[in-house]
């Protein structure tokens, strides 16, 4: 096996007014965990190849797409946080980037600034601007942040005095009157990135958007559809790669491949190809997103010689279970798919929120797994609390259930691997 790097661009990030130093350092260091994490898989599909790629190319040939985005007039946008409707940004020609906030690295340069006593993604994603060690950070023209967790809605204060940051209001509850102001909100980010881009958005560019956002899912469904074959095509780190790249992707080419790697996947599935033994534990994972490089649970999963099935999370299911018309014939009508669209979305900042409890005993039932495990952040009070109820619906069903709450620090690795590994005893008896 080659030796694998993430490559360098020193003169354009030098450019882009990063610490140069500093992020050169931790280039060679997330190259290192890639390599150990992914490149040593065995029997992995060709068409991971092209994912490969854009870890290779993480910090280099998608930051040159961005910038001549920006020559072109185009805005880039970045979010956290997937009720921002992605299909307006593209309607005005712009792009929309899915910040990072999965990574140790950064956490240090927030804490300086903010409390230590956060979620560690606020941490991770507001230190990677703090500390000038994130290219998309640097390249974006405005943040559109959200008002889903009282950590974030107060760290987009702080963090617009480094990058603009406007907030969406994202209520708590799914009442009529909840409907009302999110269609005002969505219009209202409308209007902001149109007067950005100087383009007036047409009921053409919404359909056209429409379509290719729905092309996105659509993929990423039929991936999902796929490795819950038993045994599986394809192993839960490489699902969680493509989810995490789908985030930052341009998002025509990123369906188009992930489509070819199903092509594939399908002909595993006919050839009998899988990539553990067919009696290996099948394991879902449910709760808060893993934001890039965040592969902390899938590694320790599959090193005990598990596999996972499903992520019901915004980093998985929740990022593409929902479709919308693509037909609406005029801008009131397709806001109001737009806005419907994202209500469906069941994070936990929701009261009450008894979709997502439906929604995981669904995808568990759908994805054959054999146990549940229930992911968390520390001090995430909502996945945190939700996780109760979770927990209840699982002993009501009989599924075997487990829940962590980490964070990103390696600190709880050997502690964290003992557990899995009891969890997945208690699965084989
Ligand atoms: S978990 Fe909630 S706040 Fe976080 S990205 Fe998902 S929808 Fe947004
Ligand atoms: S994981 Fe929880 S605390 Fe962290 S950003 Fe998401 S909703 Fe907020």
């Amino acid at each position: 096996m080659t030796h694998f790097e993430i490559k360098a661009y020193p003169e354009m990030w030098k450019d882009l007014d990063m610490d140069v130093e500093r992020f050169d350092k931790m280039r060679l260091m997330l190259g290192e965990i890639f390599e150990k994490t992914y490149l040593s898989q065995k029997n992995r599909p060709a068409g991971m190849a092209y994912f490969d790629n854009m870890i290779a190319e993480l910090h280099g040939s998608r930051i040159k797409e961005l910038l001549a985005a920006k020559e072109e007039g185009r805005p880039v946008i970045g979010t956290f946080c997937v009720y921002i409707p992605e299909e307006i940004v593209l309607a005005a020609g712009g792009v929309c980037v899915g910040l990072c906030g999965g990574s140790q690295g950064s956490v240090p340069d927030a804490e300086k600034i903010l409390p230590r006593n956060i979620c560690p993604m606020v941490k991770s994603a507001f230190g990677f601007k703090a500390g000038r060690i994130c290219p998309y950070f640097q390249v974006l023209d405005f943040v559109y942040g959200e008002t889903t967790c009282d950590a974030k809605k107060k760290t987009w204060e702080i963090l617009d005095e480094m990058v603009p940051t406007h907030v969406m209001e994202i209520p708590q509850m799914k009442n009529q009157t909840d409907q009302e102001m999110w269609l005002a909100e969505v219009k209202a980010f409308k209007t902001k990135v149109e007067s950005f881009s100087g383009k007036e958005v047409t009921i053409e560019d919404m359909r056209r958007a429409t379509r290719t956002m729905n092309n996105k899912r659509k993929a990423l469904q039929r991936l999902n559809t796929l490795r819950h074959t038993n045994p599986t095509p394809i192993s839960g780190k490489d699902v969680l790669l493509i989810e995490q790249i789908a985030f930052y992707d341009e998002p025509i080419r990123f369906a188009r491949e992930v489509n070819e790697l199903c092509d594939e996947l399908e002909k595993r599935i006919a050839d009998n190809v899988a990539i553990p033994s067919k009696n290996a534990a099948r394991i879902m994972v449910a709760g808060v997103p893993m934001a890039l490089p965040n592969w902390k649970l899938h590694n320790l999963v599959e090193g005990a010689g598990a596999v996972i099935v499903n992520e019901e999370s915004c980093i998985g299911t929740r990022y593409y279970k929902d479709l919308m018309d693509e037909n609406a014939e005029d801008m009131e009508t397709i806001l109001q798919n737009l806005t419907s669209r994202y209500m469906q979305i069941d994070c936990s900042c929701f009261t009450p929120n008894n979709e997502r409890i439906d929604q995981v005993l669904r995808e568990y039932k759908e994805s054959g797994a054999q146990g549940i495990i229930h992911y968390s952040l520390q001090f995430c009070h909502t996945y945190n609390i939700e996780e109760i109820r979770i927990r209840q619906a699982c002993e009501r069903e009989g599924i075997p259930y487990m829940f962590i709450e980490s964070d990103y620090s390696p600190e709880d690795v050997g502690q964290l691997q003992t557990r899995v590994e009891a969890f997945l005893e208690q699965i084989g008896e």
